[in-house]
């Protein structure tokens, strides 16, 4: 049945996800830090590290610890609290909750029961990488993290070969060459990034192609990083002259102008202006005389 009751209004109880820094802390945000001083326990991916992030801003809350492992049971604490009346939040270790990290589940669990749930907005590691790449962010694919395992990174990378969309991976220092490699072997050449150290003070983007990022010192990649790599190249539509007329006549059905329809037909199906105009003189310059 379909539930509606604004977030902020109504008496059903509300989880908090908070969006915490990626390394400078000056980004945890004034309504994070209002609404964790309002809280009455905050759940944590791992408390000594949220632990360590409260007491520098002065935070002083009971702890619930909530991680990959024990999230079900967890999950069951936190909804019996917020019944109760409790206010909780939820933090993972950096970045948004539920974005490779802990919360996907909590949040299902909350949402059955009835419990709404809001995440104050921050820095997602993905997000920041996807902004600064340079490479065509209108449509994105988030993978995460690949599987460790080479042949299972490498099957889903093979899947991955025919997405048109800028693909978004997590990767940790040990594995990226790795990572690189299959990559370079299974995408082919792509233009990709490496986003480093993203908000701290040796953040870096490292651009290029993959076979020249697979040429890097490995040494010189330390710290947490981000590889973003664009997408493959649309295939040329393969519609024959008569289906292209057919588009056209479409287009130009709809009111559209023989320009708008030319550009609209070029478009949709990646095809070179000149063949377009060429099929619309023949079958309908003169129709239009
Ligand atoms: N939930 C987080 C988010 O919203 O971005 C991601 C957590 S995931 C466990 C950790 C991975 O995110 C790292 O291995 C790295 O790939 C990426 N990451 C996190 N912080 C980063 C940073 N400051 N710079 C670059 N990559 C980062």
């Amino acid at each position: 049945m379909m539930q509606r009751e604004l977030n902020f209004e109504g008496p059903s109880p509300i989880l908090y996800l908070i969006a915490t820094p990626i390394g400078n802390r000056g980004e945890m945000t004034p309504r994070a830090l209002e609404v964790l001083k309002d809280t009455d326990f905050i759940a944590a991916e791992d408390t000594r590290n949220s632990g360590q992030l409260m007491s520098y801003f002065g935070i002083d809350k009971p702890f619930i610890s909530c991680h990959e492992h024990n999230e079900e049971e967890a999950g069951a604490k936190i909804v019996s609290l917020l019944k109760q009346g409790k206010k909780v939040c939820f933090m993972s270790d950096a970045g948004y909750p539920c974005l490779s990290d802990p919360g996907q589940r909590l949040v299902a669990r909350c949402l059955e029961q009835g419990i709404k749930v809001s995440v104050t907005s921050g820095p997602s590691a993905a997000i920041n990488a996807l902004t600064c790449s340079g490479l065509d962010s209108t449509h994105f694919h988030f993978e995460g993290f690949l599987p460790a395992k080479d042949s299972e990174r490498a099957a889903r990378l093979n899947e991955l070969a025919s997405n048109p969309d800028t693909l978004i991976f997590y990767e940790s220092p040990h594995r990226i060459f790795k990572t690189l490699l299959s990559m370079a072997a299974t995408l082919g050449d792509r233009k990709a990034v490496i986003a480093r150290e993203l908000t701290k003070a040796h953040e870096e983007f490292i651009r290029g192609t993959l076979s020249e990022l697979c040429l890097l010192d490995e040494n010189s990649l330390r710290g947490e990083m981000v590889i973003v790599v664009s997408g493959a190249e649309k295939k040329k539509a393969t519609l024959s002259d008569t289906e292209i007329a057919l588009a056209l006549r479409d287009q130009l059905e709809w009111g559209k102008s023989s320009k708008e329809a030319i550009k609209a037909v070029c478009e949709h199906n990646n095809l070179p202006k000149n063949k377009v105009y060429d099929i619309y003189l023949k079958n309908f310059k003169r129709n239009e005389d």
